[in-house]
């Protein structure tokens, strides 16, 4: 054997050796940016250059961008970008094949990049990160023509160390895409927890568009609701949007990437918003941004809503995990408006009384209480009308319950209909209504009463006898004057009420002094 291949041999063994070790310390790197700073050092000292550079695909821009590099000035870092078949990286990331240049200051394609500066005359590698797939990005390595010119066994090994690079980036890739699946799924786990635990919609909606973008990596996620019409979408939770923007957002159902969402009750995945023509005009100047994700939020098979998000700066576009993910989101903020939904229901059910759809009882005595320490910190009057219809069981008697019902629905109704907004009319028992009047004192109540007792008197209220009227009598107590307890008020009314019955019926009485100094007397 002669001494020349003796030492290529050798050579060649070392490397192995090299690459060997280098791969193993590869494989325990966590993240993309230790794995490629690795391989730029490892690099440099095996192939013994004295600049390397790692350039990574950005999809989201279509360009190759050093990531990690050793030996080369910041300033070429931070300014090169290269589009494909742009400069010899970008030739290697089309043609997916290596490059060696003997001398680069003779070369026309790095020449052309590098105006400004005189390159020192040096040979180049630059190969391939990739795999039978994908082209990753590109490693290129620089000597001086002063040692010596790369040779063809170099340029083997740095192509291994390109492939081996590629297979260890898809795996690093690989649990960093799990990773986030798992924080995904826990973070969709944790809003869960909270839907059960609350009925504060916007609570949930907020801790959902957080979760949003903290596992999607989004620059802004917002949820929008469609208002009762079904028209116009309206932010109702936002991340990353100000707020003054936020707040007067309003996009009509059809236009745009939200309202297209809501109409066709689709997700929409746009990896690059530049390049679709559908969203040419309005779409693109609100949101400033390549890749878009909106996914329509339903309950029951009814669009309620939109969640978007939206990134501007990016690493990578949203893709059909994040869309999958989104999704996952969308069915938890349904799930919590419709909870929201029933609930409210539920709680209206409670206070309102099923034959009238007036406040019922319970509804009445909290919303006194309200209205009595309301009026003791505003100093003002409230009165209290109770109100008792005359006769009733001869109605029910004459024409029958159901028509007594009827009845009750109509004397509700009308109840409702004389006062004011702020008045609030409750079926306080059978045929005995209440009516709490803010900011009114006794005389004004007087009359409104004096307005309903008549309007109910001249009203016929019974299809098969015109002749039949019917008539109120009521009671009227006022806070302060009267007294300042719900119960002791409520008791003053009642005995007004019995005294309009002992005086002959339809006709109002209001509480005097000796009815209260009689009740004083007569504390129960
Ligand atoms: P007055 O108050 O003038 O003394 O006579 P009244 O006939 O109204 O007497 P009272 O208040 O004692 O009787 C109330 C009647 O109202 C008894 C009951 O049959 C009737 N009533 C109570 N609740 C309902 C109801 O929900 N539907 C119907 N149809 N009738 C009811
Ligand atoms: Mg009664
Ligand atoms: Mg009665």
């Amino acid at each position: 054997m002669t001494q020349d291949l003796k030492s290529i041999i050798e050579r060649k063994d070392a490397h192995l050796r090299a690459l060997t070790q280098m791969s193993v310390e590869m494989n325990s790197q966590r993240s993309t940016s230790d794995l490629m700073n690795l391989v730029s050092k490892q690099t440099q000292t095996l192939v013994g250059a004295d600049r390397v550079s790692i350039m990574l695909v950005d999809p989201a821009v279509k360009q190759l961008s050093i990531v990690s590099s050793a030996g080369v000035d910041d300033d070429v870092i931070q300014s090169m970008h290269l589009k494909k078949g742009e400069g010899i990286a970008g030739k290697v990331w089309e043609s997916g094949k290596p490059i060696l240049i003997p001398d680069i200051s003779k070369d026309a394609d790095y020449l052309r990049l590098s105006q400004k500066r005189q390159p020192p005359p040096s040979s180049l590698i630059a190969v391939p990160i990739n795999d039978s797939s994908e082209t990753f990005g590109v490693i290129n390595v620089q000597r001086p023509l002063k040692a010596d010119v790369f040779e063809e066994e170099e340029l083997n090994l740095v192509t291994l160390i390109g492939i081996q690079t590629a297979g260890t980036l898809r795996n690093v890739r690989l649990v960093s895409d799990l990773k986030d699946q798992i924080r995904s799924i826990r973070s969709a786990q944790e809003i869960g927890n909270v839907i059960v635990s609350t009925f504060d919609v916007d609570n949930v909606l907020r801790l959902i568009v957080r979760g949003i973008r903290d596992v999607t990596g989004a620059d802004a996620c917002s949820i929008m609701l469609l208002d009762e019409k079904g028209e116009d979408l309206t932010i109702r939770a936002s991340e990353g949007i100000p707020e003054e923007i936020a707040n007067c957002v309003r996009i009509r159902k059809g236009e745009n990437i939200a309202g297209w969402v809501a109409q066709e009750g689709r997700p929409l995945l746009l990896s690059n918003i530049e390049e679709d023509e559908r969203f040419e005009c309005t779409a693109k100047g609100r949101y400033s941004t390549n890749s878009v994700l909106s996914v329509p939020l339903k309950a029951k098979g009814k669009v309620l809503g939109v969640i978007n998000v939206n990134r501007l700066v990016s690493p990578r576009p949203f893709n059909s995990n994040d869309e999958n993910l989104l999704m996952i989101f969308a069915n938890q903020a349904a799930i919590a408006l419709e909870n929201a939904r029933l609930y409210s229901k539920l709680e209206k059910l409670a206070i309102t009384d099923g034959l009238t759809g007036l406040a019922n009882h319970r509804a009445f005595q909290e919303q006194l209480a309200a209205e009595l320490a309301r009026a003791s910190r505003f100093f003002q009057e409230v009165s209290l009308l109770v109100i008792d219809i005359d006769h009733f069981k001869s109605v029910n008697d004459t024409f029958g319950h159901q028509q007594g019902d009827h009845v009750l629905r109509c004397v509700g109704q009308t109840l409702q209909k004389l006062v004011r907004k702020m008045d609030m009319v409750a079926r306080y028992g059978g045929e005995e209504f209440a009516i709490i009047m803010p900011q009114t004192p006794k005389t004004e109540a007087l009359r409104i009463a004096e307005r309903i007792r008549k309007h109910v008197e001249e009203q016929r209220w019974v299809e098969d006898d015109e002749n039949r009227s019917i008539t109120l009598s009521m009671g009227i107590s006022e806070y302060p004057n009267d007294g300042h307890d719900p119960a002791v008020l409520v008791e003053l009314a009642d005995l007004a009420l019995y005294r309009s019955k002992q005086n002959g019926r339809n006709r109002i009485t209001a509480v005097s002094i000796e009815m209260v100094k009689a009740k004083e007397g007569d504390p129960k």
